[in-house]
């Protein structure tokens, strides 16, 4: 057994505390990973706070992981000690059914292996990234390109991918209109990567604070949602809807923004169920989608991309004793745009 350093949270209303977590002796195929940098996502506060569901804690959070792998496997092909890669939301997957064999592990049809609150093949509790070390077989580690920093990396490998695929899939490019509604951790990749594909983008945020930063990601107008006359104003506007908020909102409202045939893709995934009325949706043959994060093969395709455009996350760098301030701020939407917490300070 590996023993890495970690910050381990105990219940729902409980702080993050110092931890030590085991990782598991390389088998074959493993690549053992020196972390360096763990971005904090919605998810992981979701998660902490039970919101999604029970959770079987000790509870260590963290799938926005970037770092250097130190050993690996006797069997290893494509990683070698030294390498800068990344590992996201999850760690292994069936790799046999159609979706698997189609690159879309996140799809497996016996369900994906999260990165942390699941259960790897061996039977163990998985454990995230807010650690000093992990070990996850090489079919899911992606390489990191040289021209990304390891600091900024890491957000890409959920708040990147999660929105990279859905824009990739629904066709974000030249002469589309793309709103992104809401803009943290994942609005603002939104906002760069519809930008990059070549779509004209719109952001709707609650208020018109982060204006000057949506313009300069590279969105050609930006709307308050607490405006009443932004949804008059943008009727029947876009062919595609981003929604990343992270709470529950009044979707019907933005159903009216999409044009004939335009979808409305949640990937904000508050605990509650949202309220649909059919109606808003009927009326232009309007579609409500959901996706989750991205393949291994996307992800890769997704960080050359980012790497070919200049495009990487804003980050706040926070030490592991900050942790428990930063979900507060994410919480009140005071974040600019992802923390991501420096491993050496662990
Ligand atoms: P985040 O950084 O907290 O961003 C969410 C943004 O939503 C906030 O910055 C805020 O933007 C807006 N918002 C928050 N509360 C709101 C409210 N009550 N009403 C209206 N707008 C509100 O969170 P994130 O890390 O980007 O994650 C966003 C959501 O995506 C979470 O639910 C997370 O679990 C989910 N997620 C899903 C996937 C997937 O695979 N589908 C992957 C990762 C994350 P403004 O200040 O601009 O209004
Ligand atoms: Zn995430």
């Amino acid at each position: 057994m590996i023993k890495a350093r970690a910050r381990a949270v105990d219940g729902p209303d409980q702080p993050f505390r110092e931890a030590e977590i085991k990782r598991r002796d390389l088998d074959s195929r493993d690549v053992l990973i020196d972390i360096k940098y763990s971005g904090i996502c919605h998810s992981d506060i979701h998660t902490a706070h039970g919101e999604w569901g029970p959770v079987n804690y000790p509870l260590v959070p963290g799938h926005e992981i970037a770092g250097i792998v130190t050993d690996v496997g006797a069997e290893v092909t494509k990683y070698k000690a030294g390498d800068r890669v990344g590992v996201g939301c999850m760690v292994d997957s069936c790799g046999d059914c159609e979706n698997c064999r189609n690159g879309e592990e996140q799809y497996c049809l016996k369900g994906n292996i999260p990165t942390y609150a699941g259960v790897d093949k061996y039977g163990e509790p998985t454990q995230g990234g807010y650690s000093s070390h992990i070990v996850v077989t090489e079919d899911f580690v992606v390489r990191i390109p040289d021209a990304i920093e390891l600091d900024v990396a890491a957000p890409l490998l959920c708040a990147g991918i999660t929105t990279y695929s859905p824009l990739n899939h629904w066709g974000a490019g030249p002469g589309k209109k793309v709103a992104v509604v809401g803009m943290g951790g994942l609005g603002h990749m939104a906002v760069q990567i519809a930008h990059a594909m070549g779509a004209e983008v719109t952001v709707l945020s609650q208020s018109l604070n982060k204006k000057e930063d949506g313009l300069q990601f590279g969105a050609a107008s930006y709307y308050a949602t607490s405006e009443p006359e932004t949804f008059e104003q943008l009727a029947g506007s876009f062919d595609l809807i981003l929604n990343t908020v992270s709470a529950n909102i009044d979707i019907n409202a933005y159903f009216g923004l999409l044009k004939l045939d335009g979808t409305l893709v949640n990937v904000g995934a508050p605990g509650e169920p949202l309220s649909v009325n059919v109606m808003s949706l009927i009326g232009h043959r309007r579609s409500f989608a959901g996706s989750m994060i991205g393949g291994i093969r996307e992800t890769q395709e997704m960080l050359e991309f980012c790497a070919q455009h200049n495009i990487v996350p804003k980050i706040e760098v926070i030490t592991a004793d900050e942790i428990d301030s930063a979900y507060k701020r994410v919480l009140s939407s005071d974040v600019k745009y992802r923390f991501v917490i420096d491993i050496s300070t662990m």
